[in-house]
C-alpha cells in the first residue's frame, strides 16, 4: 500500500490505498530510490548490487504516524482506572487531585534520567506496532523547570532515534495548583514568558492547549494560541472531548494544525471544519479506555470532506496504548470507518497534520524509507485481528528497528 498521491486525502480518496502487487521497492541511504512492481524494481540498474530483504506474502505500508502523544510521563494510573470501573467518573478524580494532576505531582519529582529510560522504552514498543513518526506533548510539568525536561527529553529522544519525534508545547494542559484562584496569571506567564522562550530555543514547533470545562476556556485558548503563532508555533487544539465549548470553531479560526478529539463535536462544527484545512483527529482510545459510548462522529465528518486523521493519545490517564493497529480496529467497529479509511487517516492525513507530508505518510520516491510489514493477507486484516501484535518488521528511515522475522 504506497498512498502515494495527492495529500492530505479527504471523502472518497481515502478508500484509494494505491496498492501494488507483488510490490517492490528499492532504498538507498535513508530514503526511497524506486517503487513499482517486483519485477521492474530488480530489474534497476542499481538493484542488482543491493541487499535483498524478503517480505514475500505480507503486506508492507508506510510506518504509522502519531500525530498525538504525551510520550513523558512518570508512571501509570491503574489505580484510577480501578476507580473508574467503581463508578468514578475522569472528571470526578480530577476533581479530587487525581488524573492529570496527580501525573503531574509526580512528573516534577522523577529524574530526568527514569522519565528518559521510560519514555525510550514506550517508543521501542510504538516501532514494534508499525509507528515510525509521533508527536509528543509537554504538560505533565506545569512549571518552567519541568516543562523543560520534558521537552529537552523529547528532543533527546528524536536525535537518538529510531522513531522521529516532533515535539509539542502543552503548558496550557490544566491550571496547575499554585493558579488555581489565579487562571489569567498563568495564562500572562504562559504567554509572556515561557511561549516566547520555548520558541526561541527551538524546543518546540508546535503549541496546544487542552480547551475543555476544567481546563482553558475559549478565550484564554485564543491568547495562548495566538502568542505561540506569533512567535512561530503552529496552534493545535484538544477540542470538544468532555463538553462543547466552541473550540473546534476556535481551530478554525487560528487556522490549527489539528483539532483532537471532537467526540462532543455538533454538526455546525462538522461543516466548518469540513471546509477548513484543519485536520480532525479522533483519538477512539480515549472513549475505548474510559467505558464511554459515544466516539468522534467519523462518517459524517469524511462525508462532510473533512480531513480526518487517526492517533493513540498514548498517555497514562485515558489512553494508555502504542498501537496504531488498535486504533485503527476502534476506528473501524466502532466508529464505521472502512480499513481504508483508517490507513489513510493514520498515515498520510496524519503526516499532513504534523506538517510533514513532504517526507513520511506515504511510500514515495524521494520519502523516507519508513514502512512497517504485517503478517496478513490483505490491508482489511490488519483492523480485523486486535489485541495482537502482527507487525512484522518496522523500517525507519531505511534502518530496520524490529522484526521477528525467521
Ligand atoms: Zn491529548
Amino acid at each position: 500500500m504506497t498512498l502515494r498521491g495527492r495529500a492530505p486525502r479527504r471523502g472518497r480518496a481515502l478508500r484509494d490505498l494505491r496498492i501494488i502487487r507483488d510490490g517492490a521497492l528499492l532504498v538507498r541511504g535513508d530514503r526511497i530510490a524506486a517503487l513499482g512492481t517486483r519485477r521492474r524494481v530488480e530489474s534497476l540498474r542499481g538493484a542488482r548490487r543491493a541487499e535483498k530483504l524478503n517480505l514475500g506474502g505480507r503486506v508492507v505500508l508506510p510506518g504509522f504516524v502519531d500525530s498525538h502523544t504525551h510520550l513523558v510521563f512518570p508512571a501509570s494510573r491503574a489505580a484510577e482506572y480501578e476507580q473508574r470501573i467503581a463508578g468514578a467518573t475522569y472528571e470526578k478524580i480530577a476533581r479530587s487531585g487525581g488524573g492529570i494532576r496527580s501525573t503531574v505531582e509526580s512528573l516534577r519529582r522523577a529524574t530526568p534520567r527514569a522519565l528518559h529510560d521510560r519514555a525510550a522504552a514506550h517508543l521501542r514498543e510504538f516501532a514494534a506496532h508499525g509507528t515510525t513518526t509521533i508527536e509528543a506533548k509537554s504538560g505533565y510539568g506545569l512549571d518552567w523547570k519541568s516543562e523543560l525536561k520534558i521537552l529537552t527529553i523529547v528532543a533527546e529522544l528524536h536525535q537518538e532515534q529510531p522513531l522521529d519525534v516532533t515535539a509539542t508545547f502543552l503548558g496550557a494542559h490544566v491550571l496547575p495548583d499554585e493558579f488555581q484562584r489565579r487562571p489569567e496569571a498563568y495564562v500572562d506567564l504562559l504567554t509572556r514568558a515561557w511561549i516566547p522562550t520555548v520558541a526561541t530555543a527551538g524546543l518546540a514547533e508546535f503549541c496546544d492547549v487542552f480547551c475543555d470545562r476544567g481546563a482553558f476556556t475559549v478565550g484564554q485558548s485564543r491568547r495562548i494560541l495566538s502568542a505561540g503563532r506569533a512567535c512561530g508555533l503552529v496552534p493545535r487544539i484538544h477540542a470538544e472531548q468532555l463538553a462543547h465549548t466552541g473550540a473546534a470553531k476556535l481551530a478554525i479560526e487560528m487556522q490549527a494544525a489539528s483539532a483532537d478529539h471532537l467526540d462532543k463535536s455538533d454538526r455546525d462544527d462538522i461543516r466548518a471544519l469540513a471546509l477548513s484545512n484543519v485536520v480532525c483527529t479522533m483519538l477512539p482510545g480515549c472513549s475505548f479506555h474510559l467505558g464511554l459510548r459515544r466516539y468522534a462522529p467519523a462518517r459524517e465528518l469524511i462525508e462532510a470532506g473533512a480531513i480526518v486523521a487517526l492517533a493513540t493519545d498514548f498517555n497514562p490517564g485515558t489512553s494508555p496504548t502504542v498501537s496504531m493497529p488498535m486504533i485503527l480496529s476502534l476506528a473501524c467497529t466502532q466508529m464505521r470507518m472502512t480499513p481504508a479509511e483508517a490507513i489513510s487517516a493514520a498515515t498520510i492525513n496524519a503526516a499532513y497534520s504534523l506538517r510533514q507530508h513532504d517526507r513520511v505518510g506515504s511510500i514515495e520516491v524521494g520519502k523516507y524509507a519508513d514502512l512497517a510489514a504485517f503478517d496478513v493477507a490483505d490491508h482489511r486484516e490488519i483492523p480485523y485481528y486486535f489485541g495482537v501484535n502482527l507487525c512484522s518488521l518496522t523500517m525507519k528511515r531505511g534502518a530496520i528497528i524490529h522484526h521477528k522475522i525467521p
